[in-house]
């Protein structure tokens, strides 16, 4: 194949024959007699009667033919514990696991919810549930007891594995209480959990009856072997939460084959990763990219993997870069929020380490502005790589593919569409979009193997959520602003529900953002739309500052707002200056890192900011609060 553009036609104009080449890169115990059944839009099947099992390609299948490779780096800076285990050693543990799921009577088909810091035994829990053919529900473990519940009541779990604690920055997270709470407000209540005892809180609360210990059974379970279920490929392997930015989250129900077949395909051609190299991505079991490129990708692809529990920050800036010096990382994932932290480091934390092992670092979850995006390739002299995707299509829906070919990189574009989706971008009316055009950026469905392929038990809520943008065409939409420029590149504007119109003309917070995040003075910014009699909608800005003294008099904010608006107006025009720019010490951000735009709007317009179940910090709304009462 000469070209990437070559390449996603292909996956567009012969899907079956595409997505056929991409199946052989899993192991299948039964063939698949169709590629596709779109029979009945907008629910796509994948691989149609074939039979596989995600643990078996993760581990099995790499145990049998290198079973002393290594298969889960697990690294704490939390407890200091650095552990290896091997292919052999993962599946072993696994399989204790599985056992000791069926000795609680688990069942094909049943829900696990699973709560649980980064921890080894996360990664096993996961991993066992698909190899009996369970139902995972992984859930954030930053999340309190009501956000727990409603997923508890949602998903109906018949067992839980959870931990005593987690840890971050040094301080313990009382999961199990946090548990316990959970399930005292939720209306379902799971018959077992299943206790990791980490010795972290000693005093934890056990329920007589409900509660059994991991160690325990464990240890009844040292040599159990339990064979993987063969699963027909559209059934389900796990729900996941979206991360609920912007209001009650969505659970997004994942298959089996087509999530396989994706991962083993992005792992190949977009990450370039292979047997015998590491991987190491930042994220969270939590989050889908925990499931996708801590857990599945990875092992699929017979790398090994990185989990770290831990900050960015600890015990040094460096720590990431010391990860990636020791195990050799070849493919490095994180998020733009972690870049920005970073950024205000000294960079030498990076530099003093050899980092010559690394190809790429991707990055996704939230726009990474131009300058961010800028910094980071310059500082570590590798191609840095934004990912636009979702929860619900757990991989890339924009990205370069370098394993295809390795076209340039545009500073604060996410590239092109990802082979397999027909991406475009749509004008409201339904009509398509011209280079240049702003527009909804939207899939033209089938949706490619490993999107969601329903909301969990509520098939109508698939439709109505994600296909009823216009009556005509028929299409996936991914509620974000973009726009394509004349080499084909998009950019990610922000939320349809983020866009600005002022006296008509309309703008994307990201946009303002991002001419903001210009001034040097700026370490980050979020800007949203206040209503205004006049003009409809005004922008306003609220920014921190990477040093607090710039900001320490009211002449000192005066001046400096000055210089902001002036940024704002040499790269977008006066249409783009904010109202005011308000400086504060730190943005209201979901757990996930994800500005929380609609409560910095409500408070702008001195409304209610509600329930903030997700939120990081809610000091932060405090501050601003009494910022703008004063
Ligand atoms: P909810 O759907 O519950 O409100 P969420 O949309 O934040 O939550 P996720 O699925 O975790 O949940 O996030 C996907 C969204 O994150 C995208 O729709 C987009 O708005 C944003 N996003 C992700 N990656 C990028 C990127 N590389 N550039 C710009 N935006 C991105
Ligand atoms: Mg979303």
């Amino acid at each position: 194949m000469a070209t990437y553009k070559e390449f996603h036609q292909y996956s567009i104009e012969k899907p079956d024959q595409f997505w056929t080449e991409q199946a052989k890169l899993i192991d299948w115990n039964e063939p698949f007699t169709q590629v596709c059944d779109y029979s009945r839009p907008p629910f796509a099947k994948w691989f149609v009667g074939g039979k596989t099992n995600l643990c078996y390609n993760a581990v099995d299948r790499h145990a049998a033919k290198r079973p002393n490779d290594r298969a889960l780096i697990y690294v704490s800076t939390e407890t200091d514990q650095e552990t290896i285990y091997s292919f052999a050693e993962l599946q072993r543990e696994v399989e204790r696991m599985a056992a000791v799921y069926k000795s609680l009577g688990v069942k094909r088909g049943d829900r696990i919810l699973i709560y649980m810091p980064m921890i080894a035994e996360a990664t096993f829990a996961i991993l066992a549930s698909a190899r009996i053919g369970a139902i995972h529900s992984v859930v954030f473990g930053g999340f309190a007891s009501g956000s727990l519940a409603t997923r508890i009541d949602d998903a109906m779990p018949v067992l839980v594995v959870s931990a005593d604690a987690g840890m971050r920055g040094g301080k313990a997270v009382p999961y199990k209480d946090l548990l316990d709470e959970a399930i005292d407000l939720a209306e379902y209540k799971p018959a077992k959990v299943l206790m990791v005892d980490r010795g972290i809180d000693k005093g934890f609360n056990k329920v007589e009856g409900r509660d059994v210990d991991y160690a325990t059974l464990r240890a009844q379970h040292m040599d159990a072997q339990v064979p993987c279920e063969w699963m027909e490929s559209s059934e389900p392997s796990y729900i996941l939460y979206t991360s609920g930015t912007t209001g009650k989250p969505k659970g997004v129900q994942r298959d089996t084959g087509g999530y396989a077949v994706a991962l083993a395909a992005s792992m190949k051609h977009i990450y370039c990763g292979g047997e015998g190299e590491t991987y190491f991505s930042t994220s969270d079991i939590g989050w889908v990219v925990g499931h996708s490129y801590i857990i599945y990708g990875p092992l699929i692809a017979g790398m090994a993997t990185v989990m770290y529990e831990g900050t960015p920050l600890r015990p040094d800036p460096g720590i990431w870069w010391q990860i990636v010096e020791k195990y050799k990382v070849n493919v490095m994932f994180s998020a733009p929020t972690a870049a920005r932290v970073l950024k205000k480091q000294d960079p030498a934390y990076m530099h003093k380490h050899d980092l010559s092992s690394l190809k790429h670092i991707f990055m996704a979850g939230e726009p990474l502005d131009q300058p961010t995006h800028e910094w980071f390739m310059h500082e570590l002299q590798k191609p840095v790589i934004d990912n636009y995707w979702q929860t619900e299509t757990g991989w890339p829906m924009l990205s370069a593919v370098p394993g295809v070919e390795k076209t340039p990189i545009k500073f604060g574009s996410p590239s092109f569409p990802v082979y397999g989706y027909d991406l475009r971008i749509f004008r409201e009316d339904g009509s398509e979009c011209e280079a240049n055009e702003k527009g909804i950026a939207a899939v033209i469905p089938p949706l490619p193997p490993g999107c969601l392929t329903t909301v969990w038990g509520q098939d109508d809520r698939f439709v109505s959520t994600y296909f009823t943008l216009f009556k005509e065409p028929l299409v996936y939409s991914s509620f974000d602003w973009a726009i394509k420029d004349d080499d084909g590149y998009f950019t990610i504007l922000g939320r349809t529900d983020d866009v600005i119109n002022v006296a008509g003309h309309r703008l994307g917070t990201r946009e303002i953002e991002e001419a903001i995040q210009n001034h040097t003075a700026i370490a980050e910014v979020a800007v949203v739309g206040v209503e205004d009699k006049l003009k409809g909608q005004v922008p306003m800005a609220f920014a921190v500052v990477k040093d607090a003294s710039k900001v320490a008099t009211p002449e000192l904010v005066k001046a400096l707002e000055k210089e902001v608006f002036a940024t704002v107006d040499s790269i977008l025009g006066a249409i783009g200056r904010p109202a005011r720019v308000h400086f504060v010490t730190g943005l209201p951000k979901t757990r996930s890192g994800k500005m929380l735009r609609r409560s910095l709007q409500a408070l702008a317009e001195g409304r209610d900011v509600g329930d903030l179940p997700t939120i990081d910090d809610i000091s932060t709304i405090e501050q601003i609060k009494n910022l703008l009462a004063s």
